[in-house]
């Protein structure tokens, strides 16, 4: 029986990668007399690949990447003009409004009562911190856990703390890689609820055989698929 159902933040309760879209887009057109607009992306994207493992996931470990993509396609030449408006960018970033996403709330408060809600998104603390606050969704989750990386351990050491099993809990996030693969691999439910924008990162397009995986277009389904399971 379905006890627990955790959360996915970014890109499931608030829009996240739309920010980061168009901070490239800036990216990119402050770094074009210097290099041509595919070129920066995939710089850019290899630096954050490589960099991840030392900043995490987050703002913060992205402005970086950009200014170490700035200076790599310079070749050290790139202006501290363009450096500071990109740091600019990534403050704007830590500033964007925070506003739940269609059907969360009504979702949210069709589910508490008959079961336990709890919220696991990982990223910056701070940042994460912040954009929960102002959400007002808080106070809709019994507990939050903002992790650096949700893999098959991090869902079993947290539903365990949480004092449930895999077999009892279910995940809902828009990250095939991060809030689907993992729980399932723990033995949970996991329900995809894809977004408009994916992180290059979190690409996957792999069918998926397992009976305790689900896909809904959008968290207005859920109820009824949570009721169905019995
Ligand atoms: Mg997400």
């Amino acid at each position: 029986m379905l006890n627990l159902i955790a959360f996915d933040a970014d890109d499931t309760l608030w829009h996240h990668e739309r920010y980061f879209k168009l901070t490239e887009a800036k990216f990119r057109e402050l770094l074009r007399p210097y290099a041509e607009p595919h070129h920066l992306s995939e710089h850019l994207l290899a630096a954050e690949r490589r960099n991840i493992a030392h900043y995490g996931f987050g703002v913060k470990g992205f402005v970086l990447s950009m200014i170490e993509t700035a200076v790599d396609v310079t070749d050290g030449r790139v202006a501290g003009s363009v450096i500071g408006q990109l740091l600019d960018a990534g403050r704007d970033m830590l500033r964007h409004p925070i506003e739940p996403l269609p059907h969360v709330e009504a979702t949210l408060d069709a589910l508490s009562g008959q079961y336990r809600l709890i919220l696991i998104t990982k990223g910056d603390l701070f940042d994460q911190e912040r954009k929960l606050a102002l959400s007002g969704l808080r106070d809709r989750f019994e507990a939050v856990e903002i992790v650096s990386e949700k893999d098959e351990a991090t869902y079993r050491r947290l539903l365990l703390k949480h004092g449930t099993t895999p077999e009892t809990a279910m995940m809902i996030g828009n990250s095939m890689t991060s809030d689907v693969l993992p729980p399932l691999a723990a033995g949970a439910f996991a329900v995809h609820v894809p977004s408009e924008h994916v992180w290059a990162l979190d690409q996957h397009d792999d069918a998926i055989d397992n009976p305790r995986f689900f896909r809904i277009t959008n968290l207005s389904q859920l109820p009824a698929l949570v009721a169905g399971l019995g």
